[in-house]
């Protein structure tokens, strides 16, 4: 400890107490708290941890809190809650000590409900992480090869899409693995392992756009990423000497006398420790985050430390922290994690994205770009229509032709002041001035006719809609204004509607007698599965509606054709174990089940995969 310093800081007898005791080389404060020891990272502590009943503000994302090694995992797991929250919002010290005594108390409980199920949810989420299940994929769900071997576990019930750390690092983990792959195959070799995790993360964790970029100019994102780009060439080794302190060492790895980045400049082990420890401490761009932004000390170097020179360095605690800081931002900025709109939890995005779930903690699925239901293969602007026109087609003729004309023809001074930029990609609401009918969308900057929706003559390459004051154009494409401006063929509509009907009521409920739990787990999975299934076939009946592509359209009704097999096979499912076959025991019957249910989910995912591109 640098200091012997111990102080207390509560307001009151039943406010939880902070001890101090003191600053430790590694650049935390050591403090004892709700019966943990913890470790706080950040800016200007003194104040904070000094001041009279921690009434002191903690800006929010300036401080990162780590739970002492011998911490249990539910105390972990509360501590990661609380630094999410530190992230967010600015909080007062002793409201952050509140916070964790609260949730370390529902971690607490949480357990002893888990011990009271016998265990059946910790071992369903155990070998839920361990088989590497989280996205919304059964394809690789494990079927049993021989019926005798039966797992322990209710494998059938394990839901795919989560909420808890270790998934959404293994998330991390594999999509630093998959795009490293990937720019292998553009033929770029990183120069380490903490290249790729860095890059994605200057990217928000989109390695679509990070390959991009790669393609476009390799040597301008790396700069800008602050990674090196090729291989260091290594002259010949010989005695460095430290930029900073001007000493020779040798330069070899065993021991470790120093080291660069990649780049040029060497220093000492020792200058290099001090300078980590003021960033994790709080220097210049200080605090836990700040270890992500850890660079070579040069100036105007700007090559980033990776966590596998914190460990090179010996520096062990600062490599957790610079890993867990590194899945914090990959929770809080990357596009694979979203949170449940009905309990706030995160949830991973899985094959099925942009639709998200069952979530674990509350089970709904929802589309993680308008948190509605989920709807895939329809995009939200075909729901958002779809829903509009079903609401219509309730309304009798005369009644239906006066609204769409209402809505549709922005005639005169009454009608719509605000719509929809057409522009699938953007669809930013935009205000009507007065004067003409040409509008140019501020933030895509294409140009587009308030009345009939043509739009191009920006970055898209389209040409330029008509300006006028007047236009009876029909807007040509029909999900723009949520059906209410389609003149469309209603004999067209009602085919599809009455096939959407008709697929909806379709009941999904199995009759099975059966004592054994397995297999009424099993079967619960199946029901759960189908009705994924029938709702991915009653949505693909809006979803031929609206595509245009004979061919495509054809593909799809083989993928229907497929499912509508595979659900027959439900109703066909024996209530009763076969007496004609003795092999027709516990085992074979659970794992035609866990079949069944597999190849459900693996048809609702090829019907979902027909979604047209777009983000509205
Ligand atoms: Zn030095
Ligand atoms: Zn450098
Ligand atoms: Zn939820
Ligand atoms: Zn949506
Ligand atoms: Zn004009
Ligand atoms: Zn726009
Ligand atoms: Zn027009």
């Amino acid at each position: 400890m640098g200091q012997g310093a111990i102080s207390v800081t509560a307001a009151s007898s039943n406010e939880p107490q902070l001890v101090v005791k003191g600053l430790s080389e590694d650049g935390f404060w050591l403090v004892e708290a709700c019966g943990l020891e913890l470790h706080i990272y950040g800016d200007n502590l003194e104040e904070a941890l000094g001041s009279p009943g921690g009434k002191q503000l903690l800006p929010a994302s300036s401080v990162f809190i780590e739970a002492a090694d011998d911490a249990g995992e539910s105390a972990c797991g509360a501590v990661s809650e609380l630094n999410a929250l530190l992230a967010e919002r600015d909080l007062q010290l002793c409201e952050a000590l509140r916070l964790l005594r609260r949730l370390l108390q529902d971690a607490e409980e949480e357990q002893e409900s888990v011990a009271e199920e016998g265990d059946y949810h910790a071992d369903a989420h155990d070998s839920a992480a361990g088989s590497g299940y989280v996205s919304g994929d059964f394809q690789e769900a494990p079927l049993l090869e021989e019926p005798a071997d039966l797992p322990r576990v209710h494998e059938a019930s394990i839901r795919p899409a989560a909420g808890c750390e270790d998934e959404f690092e293994a998330a991390m983990e594999r999509l630093v693995a998959s795009f490293t792959e990937s720019a292998a195959d553009l033929g770029v070799v990183f120069e380490s392992r903490d290249v790729a995790p860095l890059v994605l993360r200057h990217c928000g964790w989109d390695d679509g756009e990070a390959l991009r970029k790669f393609q476009a100019d390799a040597a301008f994102l790396t700069r800008e990423a602050g990674v090196p780009l090729a291989p260091a060439r290594r002259p010949p080794s010989g005695p460095r000497k430290c930029g900073i302190c001007f000493d020779d060492f040798p330069d070899a790895a065993l021991p470790l006398h120093g080291l660069s980045l990649g780049c040029e400049h060497w220093f000492c082990k020792d200058c290099w420790c001090q300078q980590l420890n003021v960033v994790a401490r709080g220097g210049p761009g200080g605090g836990g985050s700040g270890l992500l932004d850890a660079r070579c000390p040069w100036p105007g170097c700007g090559l980033r430390v990776g966590s596998s020179t914190f460990r090179l360095l010996g520096l062990e605690k600062l490599a957790v922290s610079f890993w867990k800081a590194l899945l914090h931002s990959f929770l809080s900025e990357g596009s694979l994690v979203v949170e449940c709109p009905g309990c706030r939890k995160r949830v991973l995005l899985g094959a099925a994205k942009p639709d998200a779930g069952p979530c674990r903690q509350c089970s709904r699925r929802f589309c993680s770009l308008c948190f509605g239901e989920a709807h895939g293969p329809l995009t939200c602007a075909e729901h958002r229509t779809w829903a509009a026109m079903l609401e219509d087609a309730k309304q009798g003729a005369l009644q239906k032709l006066a609204s769409r004309f209402r809505c549709f023809f922005a005639l005169g001074e009454d009608g719509p002041a605000a719509r929809r930029c057409p522009n699938p990609q953007c669809g930013a609401m935009t205000q009507r001035a007065e004067g003409c009918l040409f509008m140019h969308c501020p933030r895509c900057t294409e140009m587009w006719c308030f009345n009939c929706g043509d739009w191009g003559g920006g970055p898209c390459g389209k040409p330029r809609p008509h300006h006028v004051f007047f236009c009876m154009e029909v807007p040509s494409d029909i999900t723009w204004l949520d059906g209410h401006s389609s003149l469309c063929e209603d004999a067209n509509f009602e085919f599809h509607r009455s096939l959407w009907e008709s697929r909806g009521a379709q009941s999904s409920e199995i009759k099975v007698e059966s004592e054994d739990e397995d297999v009424l787990a099993a079967v619960a999975d199946v029901e759960a599965a189908a009705k994924e299934a029938q709702q991915a076939l009653r949505l693909g009946a809006a979803w031929r509606f609206f595509e245009r592509s004979d061919d495509r359209r054809r593909l799809f009704e083989f993928a229907e054709g497929d499912m509508t097999r595979l659900l027959e096979q439900l109703a066909t499912m024996p209530s009763k174990p076969s007496t004609t076959f003795r092999a027709d025991s516990i085992a074979s019957r659970l794992q035609r089940h866990r079949t069944l249910a597999a190849a459900l989910r693996t048809q609702a995912q090829a019907l979902r995969s027909y979604r047209r591109m777009g983000t509205a």
